[in-house]
């Protein structure tokens, strides 16, 4: 029995078929951000005047360093092994990476390496055959976590800083979005501007990441071309790619998913795979693992092949 048919019968026992405590926190964040930040700017237009620009900063670094935490270190890294990365590159992941409130490392790896295993099929966490919404979102409404075993990564059980992460991972998420960002704001302007911190720097930045991250779920198994693998539901988006640091290009990813890119061609946009290119020329990262090009032009070869077959 598959651990996926084993919570299904353990929340069918219990009487417990939502979990309330995930599904509270993404309808919760929701609900500020969608609320908290139109009152914050009509109620303190005078003071969000003035310090729009720290706003606006602030806003971007948060979203680039947890969005981009997680395409780098919880995607790339942890979940495929795309490369070796030295303790300061993991620590900022793990740090970063928490503040996009999508679990641990090690409990979002457990999930997306499911996800490749057995895309578009029942224990697929977030199967595209379910519907947009579920794949979306809807599948974390009703996601019990199995704690332990975590039995297709053990190889980041062994990893202290990983366990380290996942045993504060709430103190760590908790801190980074909703206790430095009205510090800070505190710091730059005052006590509104640490409130208009909180809203924006804090819920609509965690709100924004975790629906750029679900789209790769959604839109990306949705709408886009399918050069590399005609027979699974991954796409090609240069549009999801723009918000999602370069992970829109999932058709590619899907059929190699040990590459560090996914935006293959020199010429699309994933800052996720120069960021490793980068880190890589000052020795951060090591091991960079790439797909010979002659197999990726065979891939591509195939798809032609099947499609002209077709007609
Ligand atoms: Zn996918
Ligand atoms: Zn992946």
């Amino acid at each position: 029995m598959t651990d996926a048919e084993l919570l299904e019968i353990e929340a069918k026992k219990s009487g417990k078929r939502i979990n309330y405590y995930i599904s509270g926190f993404l309808v919760g964040t929701a609900v500020v951000a969608m609320i908290g930040v139109p009152w914050y700017l009509v109620a303190y237009w005078e003071d969000f005047k003035a310090h729009w620009g720290f706003h606006l900063l602030y806003f971007s670094i948060m979203f680039w360093f947890a969005a981009g935490s997680i395409t780098l270190g919880y995607h790339r890294l942890f979940s495929h092994l795309s490369f070796k990365a030295s303790w300061p590159v993991k620590l900022f992941t793990l740090i970063f990476g928490a503040a996009a409130f999508e679990g641990s490392a090690i409990e979002w790896t457990t999930d997306h390496r499911e996800h490749h295993k057995h895309v578009d099929h029942d224990e697929d966490p977030y199967n595209i055959n379910k519907g947009f919404f579920w794949a979306h979102i809807g599948w974390l409404f009703v996601k019990f976590r199995i704690d332990p075993p975590f039995d297709n990564a053990k190889d980041l059980l062994q990893d202290k800083m990983v366990m380290w992460q996942h045993r504060h991972f709430v103190t760590i998420a908790v801190i980074t979005s909703f206790v430095i960002p009205p510090l800070i704001g505190w710091w730059w302007g005052g006590p509104i501007t640490a409130l208009g911190a909180f809203l924006i720097g804090g819920f609509l930045r965690v709100v924004a990441v975790q629906h750029a991250t679900f789209a790769i779920n959604s839109l990306c198994h949705y709408i886009g071309d399918r050069p590399y693998d005609d027979k699974v539901s991954a796409r090609d988006s240069w549009f999801v790619a723009l918000v999602t640091f370069g992970e829109g290009y999932h058709n590619f990813h899907h059929t190699f998913q040990h590459d560090y890119r996914n935006g293959v061609k020199p010429w699309q946009f994933d800052p996720t795979k120069w960021t490793v290119w980068i880190l890589n020329k000052f020795g951060l990262v090591t091991d960079v693992r790439r797909v010979p090009d002659q197999k990726i032009k065979e891939a591509q070869e195939a798809v032609r092949q099947r499609q002209l077959a077709a007609k």
